[in-house]
């Protein structure tokens, strides 16, 4: 243990308060720390599935008990409003814990596959096989889910755990260690590296078996990068710029209720919120009046009954600045807020919803992760396609129309991770569903059986009682060629010669 440790300061967002005071995990301990994860996975992966979810369950257990005062750490910690930090961090995590309590027994069961008959006599089946230790970096937006859900997915699966939680919520990540000793999981198990990115970086090159990330596409890259020189395989869950298409035969009401939300939602800091608006020409006027309408009720604060929170991570908010300055400077128009020189409200940014925008700006093709929407209007299905795919990202996109052939037609042809037909977002909240992203959005998906094979080896297995003295593809060679053709002949011809098959199946055996 090093004698004096680096200490940070958690400051809460909304407020300017000093919460508390994180001790970061010295990099001097990386070692000692993955070799405690080997140690403990020895005995974790080596237990019944049905005794690892029994962990699991006691910590679903202690969340319930806790769902408040966990809901107040992360609102204070992000400056989130306690609602969102019950609907969009904590339900998701019971949920996930719920389903792959339901599953996990069945997904990593090993599964027989039919053997084809070339392979007369043998059986084929796969094995999931634990990976070893999982390193999991999570970002500051959704910290206990984004943190929590991968967790929960690499232990079920038989994996020992690393965390390296964001610095900018680092209560939250010291609530989820609490969560993880409180359930009791053994020594070693799952361990918490508390810091910055030095913190993260000297993690990644501690060799883990996994990583799995979360965060932007810039880290994203640096991440792949460092283990790609060892060959980890990664999961990266990275950025969203996602399309919002309305088309004028939608509820248009509930489009502007939806849009309100789907944008200004965690304050717009969210991969899949709606970054950008396209609004069929013929209802581009009425939507927006709906929308300014929407907006206008919306009330932001720290309270209870509050809407919309405050930004988290104070770089974030000179980011949002700059695009809007961008867009502003090349023409576009503020529908609602007010221009960013007249921004007061520190951590509180203006809901600013801005027309007039186009392709080449800032604001339609980075990331804003604020509570800035910019809306263009359409003329037809074609182009609302051709603009939603124009982006480097595609991780999340929605489309509104009561026409619901039209709407899965349009969906279909999205390049996205995932779609949502009348709502935006929620696809993350179905865990039997894959997430992830296309293009610079990320690589891999987790969620449902994927999320918990990604965290083992898939294993083919060959299986032959061994009673047979030899095998026909075996040596020696003498005189089977012709054999061979005959019998793969008779096998791949559109319509399969089985006598000839068998025939010369006991002529190669009789060789053999
Ligand atoms: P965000 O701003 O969305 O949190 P980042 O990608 O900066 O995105 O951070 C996500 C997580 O990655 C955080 O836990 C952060 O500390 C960690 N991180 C940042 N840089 C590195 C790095 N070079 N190596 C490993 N982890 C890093």
């Amino acid at each position: 243990m090093d004698a004096v440790h680096e200490k940070l300061k958690v400051i809460a967002p909304a407020t300017g308060e000093q919460i508390g005071e994180i001790e970061e995990t010295p990099v001097s301990q990386v070692g000692s720390i993955y070799h405690k994860g080997r140690t403990a996975f020895q005995v974790w992966s080596k237990l019944q599935i049905g005794e690892r979810l029994k962990y699991l369950k006691k910590l679903k257990e202690i969340m319930v008990e806790e769902m408040e005062v966990v809901a107040d750490i992360i609102a204070a910690d992000t400056g989130k409003v306690v609602t969102e930090a019950l609907i969009a961090d904590i339900m998701p995590t019971l949920d996930s814990i719920d389903h792959i309590c339901k599953h996990a027994e069945n997904i990593l069961n090993r599964k027989k596959v039919t053997t084809p008959i070339l392979l007369i006599g043998k059986r084929s089946y796969i094995e999931y096989m634990p990976r070893g230790i999982v390193l999991v970096i999570s970002p500051w937006n959704y910290p206990l889910q984004l943190a929590m859900v991968p967790m929960i997915s690499a232990l079920a699966s038989g994996n020992t755990v690393i965390l390296k939680p964001s610095e900018v919520t680092p209560l939250v990540g010291k609530c989820i260690e609490d969560l993880f000793r409180k359930a009791g999981f053994p020594e070693g198990v799952v361990q918490i590296a508390h810091g910055g990115k030095e913190v993260g970086a000297a993690f990644t090159k501690g060799r883990p078996d996994y990583i799995f990330f979360t965060g932007s596409v810039r880290t994203g890259k640096i991440i792949q990068e460092a283990a790609a020189k060892e060959l980890i395989p990664t999961t990266l869950e990275l950025g969203g710029k996602d399309p919002m298409i309305v088309f004028k035969d939608a509820h248009l009401e509930r489009a502007a209720k939806g849009a309100a939300w789907a944008a200004f939602t965690n304050s717009g800091q969210v991969c899949m919120s709606a970054e950008r608006l396209y609004v069929e020409k013929e209802v581009y006027s009425k939507f927006i009046s709906l929308l300014k309408k929407e907006i206008s009720e919306l009330r932001q604060g720290t309270d209870r009954n509050a809407d919309v929170g405050s930004m988290t991570f104070p770089a974030q908010v000179q980011i949002v600045k700059d695009q809007l300055e961008d867009a502003l400077g090349k023409g576009a128009v503020l529908e609602t807020g007010v221009p960013p020189e007249e921004w007061q409200n520190g951590m509180f940014l203006p809901l600013t919803v801005v027309t007039n925008v186009n392709h080449r700006m800032k604001i339609i093709q980075e990331e804003s992760f604020g509570p800035i929407l910019p809306i263009i209007p359409f003329e037809t299905e074609e182009e609302a396609i051709r603009l939603s795919n124009d982006t480097v990202y595609g991780l999340n996109a929605s489309v509104w129309s009561k026409d619901i052939q039209k709407a899965r037609r349009v969906a279909s042809k999205l390049i996205s991770g995932a779609v949502v037909i009348n709502d935006a977002i929620i696809s993350v909240a179905n865990h039997g569903l894959p997430f992830g992203g296309t293009k610079q959005s990320g690589i891999g998906r987790y969620h449902g059986d994927a999320g918990l094979k990604i965290f083992c080896h898939e294993k083919s297995i060959v299986e032959d009682r061994g009673r047979k003295k030899t095998e026909i593809h075996w040596y020696p060679y003498e005189d089977k060629y012709p054999m061979f053709l005959t019998l793969f002949k008779s096998y791949f011809k559109a319509k399969r010669n089985w006598l000839q098959f068998a025939k010369s199946y006991l002529s190669i055996l009789k060789k053999s």
